[in-house]
């Protein structure tokens, strides 16, 4: 189910925060087993809102795979 309080939706996504890095990832539903790591619904995901100077990573849809195989690898302004 949507984590979202008063959602009833089931969920679609898999939001994860990172705060090492101050990134926000949302994957396809349970990719990555993180205690910080929240499922919502398509449209809860979506529309989210970070915080200011947060990254927010999209994993690719699981068709898109194949030009990305290396989901665990997405870059994001590493030094
Ligand atoms: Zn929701």
């Amino acid at each position: 189910m949507c984590s979202k309080v008063g959602c009833g939706r089931s969920a679609e996504r898999t939001l994860s925060y990172d705060y090492a890095d101050s990134l926000v990832a949302i994957g396809p539903l349970g990719l990555t087993p993180d205690p910080h790591s929240y499922d919502l619904c398509r449209a809860h995901a979506d529309s989210l809102r970070i915080p200011r100077g947060w990254t927010l990573m999209r994993y690719r849809e699981p068709e898109d795979r194949e030009t990305d195989p290396t989901l665990g690898d997405l870059s994001h302004d590493q030094p």
